[in-house]
């Protein structure tokens, strides 16, 4: 196979020209929260254990990906720090060709005692997900008295010097949309930067109201009501002023600190969208809202070579003219992705099993 580094190389690109570049892989399904977004049922099928990719597959999983362009790699859930041993799976993946990134995105329940080993095993950088400053709505949110244990994990990063370290909010309407504010203070103080999400209708958002969605313009209203002129920061900008291809659209205030906000909902880019994600189980998704994805792990276990996978994935990708986000932007009347009974009959429709 022809290695990204090689001049010669031509990273594989989709119908509407993206290359592939980032993948987002998910070591689990499982979590050890409930979020009222992501998690909001009383009960829940699981991927069956004896389909969960081996460490030795998921690091195939990436060379494979690696060879077709990919080097940036984030490795997610379900909560990822629930599988055991995962800096060892974080060893094998930054000891492959290619990976220019190899990220992390976790709730910070458990990172407290694995940020170091992950930090010494190769991992590049933290996400954390944290949605409120407040221990009870915490538990509100989350069903799960954790609050103090993933502040512990945050702290514990910050404490190794390691930089890059990323805080990720859901906005809710009337659940924490009071404390942009504060967030952002609190992500200073940790030298971290802030990334405010706005609540998407996909996956396990079965409660999901467009009411309840905090736009990226009102939040950049109400943060300016307090900071005064919030200023774009464009970056990676593309020729013919499009967007760079992060999802997050960066700012600064007057005083220097940086945020992001992921307008999925209503300013989604999709027109950049280099990235996929490959589930605990193997099955590769093309787009976040897409309903199905292929069976990768039928082709590891059965014999086939990295170059036939790398032409299965060349090919799925070649085809690719997913534009979920904007498709569902475009609806007139608009609820969630997938209903209760359409989620317990195929479990990869959840974003615990897709990995957000
Ligand atoms: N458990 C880890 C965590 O929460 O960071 C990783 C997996 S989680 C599915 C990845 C991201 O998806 C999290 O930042 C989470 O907040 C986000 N997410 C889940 N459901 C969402 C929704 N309905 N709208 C927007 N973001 C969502
Ligand atoms: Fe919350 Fe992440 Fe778990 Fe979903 S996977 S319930 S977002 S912690
Ligand atoms: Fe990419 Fe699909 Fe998300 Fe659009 S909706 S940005 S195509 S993953």
């Amino acid at each position: 196979m022809t290695a990204p580094s090689d001049a010669s190389f031509e990273p594989v690109r989709d119908t509407l020209g993206r290359p592939l570049r980032n993948l987002r892989l998910s070591v689990t399904d499982r979590c050890n929260l409930r979020c009222s977004y992501c998690m909001p049922e009383p009960d829940y099928v699981w991927l069956p254990r004896s389909e969960l990719l081996t460490f030795e597959e998921l690091a195939r999983v990436v060379r494979i990906f690696s060879s077709l362009g990919v080097d940036r790699v984030r490795l997610t859930g379900g909560e990822p720090l629930l599988r055991q041993e995962l800096p060892e799976l974080v060893r094998r993946v930054a000891a492959g060709p290619g990976l220019r990134d190899l990220a992390l995105t976790t709730n910070g329940v458990l990172l407290e005692a694995l940020a170091r080993p992950l930090r010494e095993a190769g991992l590049t950088r933290v996400t954390v997900s944290l949605d409120t400053l407040r221990p009870d709505r915490f538990q509100a949110l989350t069903r799960r008295d954790e609050h103090a244990r993933v502040l512990a994990g945050i702290a514990a990063v910050r404490e190794l010097g390691w930089p890059g370290l990323k805080l990720d909010t859901v906005v809710l309407r009337g659940r924490n949309d009071d404390e942009l504010l504060s967030l952002l203070a609190f992500a200073k103080e940790q030298g971290a930067e802030l990334r405010f999400i706005e609540y998407m209708d996909v996956g396990g958002a079965t409660r999901w109201r467009r009411e309840d969605v905090v736009s990226r313009a009102e939040m950049l209203e109400r943060i300016s009501a307090e900071h005064g002129a919030v200023e774009p920061l464009h970056e990676e900008g593309l020729p013919g002023g499009v967007r760079g291809r992060a999802p997050a659209e960066r700012f600064r205030l007057s005083d220097g600190t940086t945020f992001g906000i992921i307008a999925s909902t209503t300013a989604p880019f999709c027109r950049t969208c280099d990235r996929s994600r490959v589930t605990a189980d193997g099955t590769w998704f093309l787009c976040l809202y897409a309903r199905a994805g292929l069976n990768l792990r039928q082709a590891l276990r059965g014999g086939a070579s990295d170059e036939t996978i790398a032409q299965l994935v060349r090919l799925g990708w070649k085809g690719r003219t997913d534009r979920g986000a904007e498709q569902r932007l475009a609806l007139q009347h608009r609820e969630p992705l997938a209903d209760v009974a359409e989620l317990r009959e195929d479990p990869r429709l959840e974003m615990h099993t897709r990995g957000g």
